[in-house]
């Protein structure tokens, strides 16, 4: 049962919880313009319980996912979107958008320095390459960011000197100790791209990104972006898929690449989840809300014990994510063994740093989630390299927060592994 609860990390916990006050207000009222959006989207497209099945086999003309589709694209604020449980992951999303678009001898520029983990091998930059995008024929460079983690703007002219099909532009810090890029930054790079280069597409990976700002990068024209539902968007209850959105016929694109050439976006069952998708959506404000405040209660409590955090607690936030520098495995070890214990699934295991497919280093896992995988339930990770950052994410309610971190207090008190001062 419930370990012993140290006065010290009661009071630790007390104080954090003081100190994230102001922002609950804020971040409860925000749930409301963005349930708005949600709600317009269902009454404009007209949901009805009938849209809940599905086609099976082909699932041609399927009337769920073609509102499902719509009403996406409204809560966006994209032409078109393209939601679909076949979609494996955020990072199969991501590639069928690239792959769909890129052709041969086009050149792909990251704006924001090393993309995710798992688009390394997408796009040819590490592994064996097998289907990669470099096998493909498809140029890849990157434009580094700044030491302070920010986008080297100074240098996008010239980087941009040659032709290039298409920007990527990383929303989240990912794994990477980094500052998030807010919806107006987005905005203000895609200006300067479309000056140097009309021609040229914005594709925004938007992964952790969904409902914390009032508006999304299709908003402020990026062309094409790509997500997971098993991240923000699926309000911890899709059990599984990922979206594209964004311009019409890059999403055509996109889908074609999916599904093949001819069937595009007009195939594939909704195994009859659809329900599921509809009322992701419609709890996802709400999801997402608590989930920046169980981030501001990580942020609150570890800046107090001395630890770096970003981003800084009341600091603007752009993605769900917390990162906060440990410094070393033993600390990584203790925080994800306490997260995994407080975890409402497999609280019985204790997380080993584990090789995953698609991640270059090992990676320390700690999310015992309803849904495999989720990352919008309560859930922290970190690859086993220097400098041993945990990013928290996710988290349906405050309070299973507030317990995992009760635990991890006391497992750094225990393990006389906190920072002296
Ligand atoms: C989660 C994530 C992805 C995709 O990851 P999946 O685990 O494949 O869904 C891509 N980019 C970023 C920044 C992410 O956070």
């Amino acid at each position: 049962m419930s370990p012993q609860i140290s006065a010290w990390a009661a009071d630790q916990l007390a104080a954090a919880r003081e100190r994230i006050a102001p922002l609950v207000a804020d971040r409860s009222a925000g749930v409301k313009p963005r349930l708005e959006r949600v709600l317009a989207a269902f009454a404009a497209e007209r949901l009805g319980v009938h849209h809940f099945a599905s086609v099976s086999g082909y699932g041609h003309g399927d009337q769920g996912r073609e509102l499902l589709d719509r009403v996406f694209a409204r809560v966006l604020q994209a032409e078109a979107a393209a939601v679909r449980l076949q979609f494996v992951s955020g990072t199969h999303a991501i590639a069928a958008a690239l792959f769909g678009v890129l052709r041969p001898g086009d050149r792909l520029l990251a704006l924001t320095g090393r993309p995710y983990d798992t688009l390394e091998e997408v796009i040819g930059i590490r592994g064996s390459g097998q289907g990669s995008l470099a096998e493909f024929g498809i140029v890849y460079d990157e434009l580094d960011l700044l030491a302070d983690g920010t986008v080297d703007e100074a240098a996008i002219a010239e980087a941009l000197a040659l032709p290039t099909r298409m920007v990527l532009i990383q929303r989240s810090c990912g794994y990477s100790w980094r500052p998030s890029l807010s919806v107006a930054q987005i905005g203000r790079l895609v200006e300067r791209v479309k000056a140097l280069q009309p021609g040229c597409l914005v594709f925004v990976d938007n992964c952790y990104g969904e409902l914390v700002e009032l508006s999304e990068p299709t908003a402020v024209g990026a062309d094409l972006m790509a997500g997971s539902l098993i991240k923000n968007l699926g309000g911890t209850i899709a059990p599984t898929g990922g979206y594209v959105a964004g311009r019409a016929e890059l999403v055509e694109q996109a889908c074609c690449r999916l599904t093949a050439p001819g069937i595009g976006s007009e195939g594939g069952t909704s195994f009859d989840l659809n329900r599921l998708l509809f009322q992701g959506l419609f709890l996802a404000p709400q999801m997402v809300s608590e989930a920046l405040l169980c981030a501001d209660l990580v942020a609150a409590v570890f800046d107090r014990l001395g630890f770096a955090v970003k981003p800084l607690l009341g600091g603007p936030r752009s993605d769900v994510i917390q990162a906060v520098r440990l410094g070393e495995p033993a600390l990584l070890k203790a925080v994800c063994r306490a997260f995994q214990a407080c975890s409402p699934v497999g609280s019985y295991l204790d997380p080993v740093p584990a090789p995953m497919p698609g991640y270059a280093s090992e990676l320390l896992m700690a999310g015992g989630t309803f849904i495999d995988g989720s990352t919008s339930e309560f859930s922290a990770d970190g690859p086993l390299r220097e400098p041993y950052v945990l990013y928290a994410q996710g988290g349906t309610h405050r309070a299973h927060a507030e317990l995992a971190l009760e635990r991890a207090l006391v497992a750094l008190e225990q393990g006389g592994l906190l920072p002296v001062g």
